[in-house]
């Protein structure tokens, strides 16, 4: 039985990229199809993820244009974890895999063959890993890289140099579906659904066109809320710093006694202003982290909906079902 595999593709303002990169999604997809590696029912089914340009209309003429290509488009921009989300679900449904990758070019296609293989030797999560990061610049290659050492070394389990590109089966998502948290961290949430899986290296390439929408401040709210999502490593952390700081406190009071009762005067105001200083910094630091906890609960208790598929550029059958 040859697999029916979703290409899931989110896009955010990609006009400039989303002609390019279609047709190598298309040439991919016509050539797997025809190699007999996947079925006919397959299809590539990219995302809007509220595009303010011309996004959605070039979506919907591709559609018509072409079998393979479907779209759907959210209600307003969500960001990329919930657009992959949102293309995740509307796919499990309806094939027997799904290959999530970016609409920018700077994921091989030619590693899906190598996972669709993975698949049918029987995995059922397969990650796209950069082999080489060298098309990056030294600064993106630096923040990045960091950022998966700080994940793991926080509680956070992720695949190193692994971004949204993988095969996931349709198997695996409907058990992700079971996962509700609102906070979504989809790399560090495959490892925690477990089943089989295993990593294919591929080269990283340069964006085709347009800008990267991750800037540094992006990335470090990536970073910490994928840390705050997943574990609750920084709350033992702060505990530590607690103690250590005690202890330290402790040790100058010690000094500070001995120097009163063999007659140095205490040094007195610039001390005080040192520890104060410190250790109101040190509290405000542990404060804005539990808030971050506080503010994640407020968020997961409300369990507003993950994403709103407004259009389609077909009808969905299941929909009708229900109805
Ligand atoms: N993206 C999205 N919603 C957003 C931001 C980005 O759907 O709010 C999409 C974007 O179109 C692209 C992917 O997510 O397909 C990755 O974005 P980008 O290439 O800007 O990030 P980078 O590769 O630089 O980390
Ligand atoms: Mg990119």
């Amino acid at each position: 039985m040859r697999p029916c595999l979703y290409m899931v593709i989110p896009c955010y303002n990609e006009e400039k990229v989303l002609p390019i990169t279609s047709e190598i999604f298309l040439k991919k997809m016509k050539e797997l199809v025809e190699t007999g590696k996947v079925s006919e029912e397959s299809k590539i089914l990219f995302v809007n993820d509220g595009s303010r340009d011309r996004t959605w209309e070039i979506i919907k003429e591709l559609s018509q244009k072409e079998k393979y290509i479907i779209g759907i488009c959210q209600s307003r921009n969500r960001g990329h974890q919930n657009a992959v989300l949102a293309g995740l679900m509307e796919a499990k449904d309806k094939c027997d895999i799904t290959i999530s990758i970016d609409c920018d070019g700077q994921d091989d296609v030619n590693a899906m063959n190598h996972m669709v293989e993975e698949y049918i030797n029987g995995a059922e999560i397969v990650y796209g890993v950069r082999s080489k990061r060298e098309t990056d610049t030294f600064f993106k290659r630096f923040t990045a890289e960091s950022f998966y050492k700080l994940l793991n070394a926080m509680g956070a389990e992720v695949i190193y140099n692994h971004a949204d590109y993988r095969l996931v089966s349709s198997k695996v998502l409907k058990e992700l579906a079971n996962y509700k948290e609102v906070n979504l961290f989809l790399r560090g949430m495959f490892p925690l659904v477990g089943f089989k899986s295993t990593s294919v290296y591929y080269e990283r390439a340069e964006r085709i066109a347009g800008v990267s929408h991750y800037s540094l401040s992006k990335m470090l709210t990536l970073a910490f809320d994928g840390i705050t999502s997943l574990s609750i490593k920084p709350l033992r952390i702060i505990t530590g710093v607690g103690f250590i700081v005690a202890l330290l406190s402790f040790i100058a009071a010690l000094k500070f006694l001995f120097d009163k009762f063999f007659g140095y005067t205490v040094d007195g105001w610039a001390s005080l202003v040192c520890i104060l200083c410190m250790v109101s910094g040190i509290q405000m630091i542990c404060m804005g982290i539990l808030g971050e906890y506080v503010g994640k609960i407020y968020m997961e208790v409300k369990q507003r909906p993950r994403y709103i598929i407004s259009e389609r550029t077909y009808d969905n059958k299941e929909d009708e079902e229900t109805e």
